[in-house]
């Protein structure tokens, strides 16, 4: 089922969703699926899945000097996608980036999806390799993720890169990323809109926002969204605040700032426990104004842990 055709057949009531990030290359995937046990109780019908690229690693080589190696360090996503459909008959959504893949290599992963019957694809560009700081595409890969939309809006049609043989058309209902705070690289947020409104046009069927603490950003992003024409759905991207150093750390990874007002609950705080339990309570101030202003879903991402977002999911559901 398609994230839309969820989304019209809640008539207006909110859902809720999740996204996970595959394990540490090789490690256990029972522990992750049954991290998320105990929020399939808030009924998900789609569960994201993350892609990774490889990062350059330090390795020592045969002859003793160090030497820089490519390496995935979170393989496994289209795995996951099979065993979260197969284990909790949920739809997958599976991330799928420009970023370390050649659109060849993209195109497979595409198929792949496509034959285990996936329906939804959330397509991004990816973050740029740690050590480059700023993005490079691979030499025969795409430099914005509006690219791969056109790439998988064209399998849509039955259109492949390079066909020799004849495709049968895939039907993917395609997500892209939308930044509330704007995106880093954007010269500006009209430039940022500009360049959310050409995904659309080439195919997105749905926008998931980044990360942002303070709802007035959702809002001011959706009412802009309308009036430069962007009609598609707008799913509010969520996390609950954990640690005292998220505040530094999520603000400058996701380029976000906090409200004062939560800076200064969580700045009282005597442990991470107690800044868990302020995150809990935002949280659901939080998605409970979502809610009455009528968003399509909250989608949490979950990072590992769920039993703050079960906590949420309690009080709003
Ligand atoms: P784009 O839409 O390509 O935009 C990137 C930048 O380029 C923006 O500043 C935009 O304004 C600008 N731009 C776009 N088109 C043009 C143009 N024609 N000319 C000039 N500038 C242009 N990363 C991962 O690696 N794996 C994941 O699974 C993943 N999941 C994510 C899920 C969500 C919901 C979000 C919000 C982010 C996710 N990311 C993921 C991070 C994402 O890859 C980064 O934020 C990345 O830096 C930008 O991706 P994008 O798809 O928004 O890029």
């Amino acid at each position: 089922t398609k994230v839309t055709e969820f989304i019209d057949q809640a008539a207006g009531n909110t859902l809720f969703s999740i996204e996970i990030i595959p394990p540490l290359k090789g490690q256990n995937i029972n522990e992750l699926l049954n991290s998320i046990e105990p929020l399939m109780e808030f009924k998900p019908p789609f569960v994201d899945v993350t892609y990774h690229r490889e990062e350059l690693i330090d390795r020592v080589g045969p002859n003793g000097l160090i030497e820089r190696i490519p390496i995935r360090k979170r393989p496994g996503t289209v795995g996951i996608c099979a065993r979260l459909m197969e284990r909790f008959h949920v739809d997958a959504v599976p991330h799928v980036i420009c970023g370390g893949f050649t659109k060849d290599e993209t195109e497979d992963v595409l198929i792949d999806l496509h034959y285990l019957g996936i329906d939804n694809v959330l397509v991004l560009r990816g973050d740029p390799e740690k050590s480059a700081g700023v993005f490079k595409a691979k030499t025969g890969g795409h430099t914005y993720a509006s690219e791969l939309v056109k790439q998988v809006s064209n399998m849509n049609q039955g259109i492949l890169l390079n066909a020799e043989t004849e495709m049968s058309p895939t039907n993917f209902c395609i997500g892209v990323a939308g930044y509330p705070e704007k995106h880093i690289d954007a010269a500006s947020m009209d430039m940022d809109y500009e360049h959310l409104r050409k995904k659309v046009e080439l195919g997105a069927n749905y926008i998931v926002t980044q990360m942002f603490f303070d709802n007035k950003k959702y809002f001011q992003f959706v009412e802009r969204c309308r009036a430069e024409g962007i009609t598609v759905p707008i799913i509010p991207g969520l996390k609950p605040i954990a640690t005292k150093k998220q505040l530094t750390v999520l603000a400058q990874i996701f380029h976000l700032e906090f409200p004062e007002e939560l800076v200064s609950e969580v700045e009282k705080c005597a442990s991470d426990k107690e800044v868990r339990q302020v995150g809990i309570e935002w949280g659901i101030q939080q998605c409970k104004e979502l809610i009455d202003y009528g968003v399509p879903v909250l989608h949490f991402y979950t990072m590992g842990k769920s039993d703050n977002v079960a906590q949420i999911a309690k009080q709003v559901f």
